[in-house]
């Protein structure tokens, strides 16, 4: 018999087949990069060597060049410490749309060793649950994570209510602020194009690739820790490398809230469930926005309007045939 916990993940998996619509939704936006910049329209454009389509807009812009609040609106995360995505800020604004600022700096000031630590990457003293007004800062731009080997850019991306991310280009060239549209007319050129193209760029989608269990430690343990700190399970200094009796309590209080059997292991469902919420943006979403039930709801909505695309894509394939 299939429980119901297991139709749910059957559902889950079912939510990542890559679908890139709304493009011609414009949110009313200040321009995230505040000093001279270069982008163009690479929504959909390929990373991670082809497996996954690019969901932001790249901004590129000279480390520790200032990135700017896009709207009036809530910290929805923080990442903290740095990912192997980087850091980066997620805000909500009032209507439910998401706002996604990548790669901020990691390096101390005109160096490149990786070691700027948060003081370089975040405005001081921003927190999940802190409300930003448009313009406010945020950070500054940087090549943290995987931009670590490219140009220091910002990776930007807007999520609708839906939790589908959107094509931003619109919204950026018609953004307020000193730095948008006129840059926006010169593109960028065909290496920086190419630079791009080679990185992983954004969010991965296998940060996990094996069993995690107690006892265990390295660098995917750290991986680990790092998202079970900002689901605000653990602290920062449990944060170790090094999988113990917190780490695997953590888990397990993760396993519960996901709907999977609370073994405190993380297995291949555990790990589909960090994979695929990670790469989503989904998982590390603020609880006090969405409760658990919110969140189901969320995803099943999701999960209907991808059934609703297979749908049509069926019928023009029968409408051909
Ligand atoms: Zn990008």
């Amino acid at each position: 018999m299939i429980k119901h916990s297991h139709l749910f993940y059957i559902a889950l998996s079912l939510l990542y087949i890559p679908v890139l619509a709304n493009a011609q939704v414009v949110r009313s936006i200040e321009f995230p990069v505040n000093g001279p910049n270069n982008f163009f329209s690479d929504f959909g454009a390929p990373r991670g060597g082809g497996t996954r389509k690019h969901l932001g807009n790249d901004i590129i812009a000279a480390k520790m060049t200032p990135v700017v609040s896009a709207v009036n609106g809530t910290v929805n995360y923080v990442i903290s410490p740095e990912a192997a995505w980087g850091y980066e800020i997620s805000i909500i604004d009032a209507e439910g749309y998401q706002y996604l600022y990548f790669h901020l700096n990691n390096d101390t000031p005109s160096t490149d060793d990786g070691k700027g630590g948060e003081a370089n990457a975040y405005a001081p003293g921003l927190d999940r649950g802190q409300s930003v007004t448009k313009g406010q800062l945020l950070g500054w731009v940087g090549d943290s994570g995987n931009a670590e080997n490219t140009v220091s850019h910002l990776h930007f991306e807007i999520h609708d209510p839906a939790r589908q991310a959107i094509d931003p280009y619109s919204s950026l060239i018609t953004s307020t602020g000193d730095y948008r549209s006129s840059n926006a007319k010169l593109g960028i050129t065909p290496d920086i194009r190419l630079q791009l193209e080679k990185v992983v760029d954004g969010r991965p989608n296998d940060i996990f690739k094996t069993i995690l269990e107690q006892g265990a430690g390295g660098e995917e343990v750290r991986q680990l820790q790092i998202v079970l700190k900002v689901l605000g399970l653990i602290e920062k200094e449990n944060i170790t490398g090094y999988f113990g009796p917190i780490t695997r309590e953590a888990v397990i209080a993760f396993q519960k809230r996901q709907m999977i059997d609370p073994v405190g292991t993380v297995g291949p469902v555990t790990r589909e469930a960090l994979n695929r919420g990670i790469a989503s943006g989904v998982l590390l979403e603020y609880k006090p926005f969405y409760s658990e039930r919110e969140q189901r709801a969320i995803l099943i909505q999701k999960l209907l309007a991808q059934i609703k695309v297979l749908q049509d894509r069926l019928r023009a394939i029968q409408g051909i045939l």
